[in-house]
């Protein structure tokens, strides 16, 4: 903490083929799919949980369940790929948009939509597959912090050294788990070696 990177033999095979240019959308969605499902697993490792009496098939027992719902913040748009994913994993998530769009010119985001659930008492995690210039990531945590949200973290799938140090500075302490720390940002603000662009590749567009 507060930089985690998840270390698993199958992160590092999907990563490789989620880098790959060949790769086409349906893959890449259920690639997505994949390595998100081990970030959530990571992400979530200190939830929660409390004590419920059950009875077995065969006797009583006193036993641990989560405590409170997850609240997840996907950042429109390529954070919705990474929605699903945690939904199988957690069916009583609720989930909050944030709409941060990123000018390709200037690569500083603008907020277009926002809508957050109750942040009370609950685990937020952010949610972007690129971590990049860390602006969009900052302004998410901002959104997020500003109604409530006090146990908040940020996953993602690729993060630039940047970006982590933008958002380290924006908002100390605050967790960060990715499958990848590369290289540095080129001068478009692309992740290298990255992935291209993660909601392009994810929508086909
Ligand atoms: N967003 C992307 O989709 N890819 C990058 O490399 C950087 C930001």
């Amino acid at each position: 903490m507060p930089l985690t990177i998840i270390q698993h033999p199958l992160a590092a095979h999907v990563l490789t083929h989620l880098r790959d240019k060949t790769t086409k959308p349906a893959l890449f969605r259920t690639l997505c799919h994949q390595i998100t499902l081990l970030l959530a697993l990571e992400s979530t490792r200190d939830l929660a949980t409390e004590d419920k009496t059950i009875d077995t098939p065969l006797e009583p027992l006193r036993s641990r369940v989560l405590a409170r719902p997850l609240v997840i913040v996907p950042i429109l748009r390529a954070g919705l790929g990474m929605v699903e994913p945690f939904v199988a994993l957690f069916p009583d998530v609720s989930v909050g948009y944030v709409g941060l769009e990123r000018d390709h010119a200037t690569a500083i985001a603008r907020s277009y939509y926002c809508k957050l659930p109750s942040l009370d008492d609950r685990k937020v995690l952010v949610i972007d597959p690129m971590l990049a210039t860390g602006g969009s990531a900052a302004q998410a945590l901002d959104v997020v912090r500003t109604a409530g949200g006090i146990d908040v973290a940020l996953v993602c799938i690729v993060a630039a050294p940047e970006g982590v140090a933008f958002v380290e500075q924006r908002h100390p302490g605050i967790p960060i788990f990715t499958a990848a720390l590369d290289r540095e940002l080129n001068a478009r603000k692309y992740i290298l070696p990255g992935l291209g662009d993660f909601g392009d590749r994810l929508y086909g567009t």
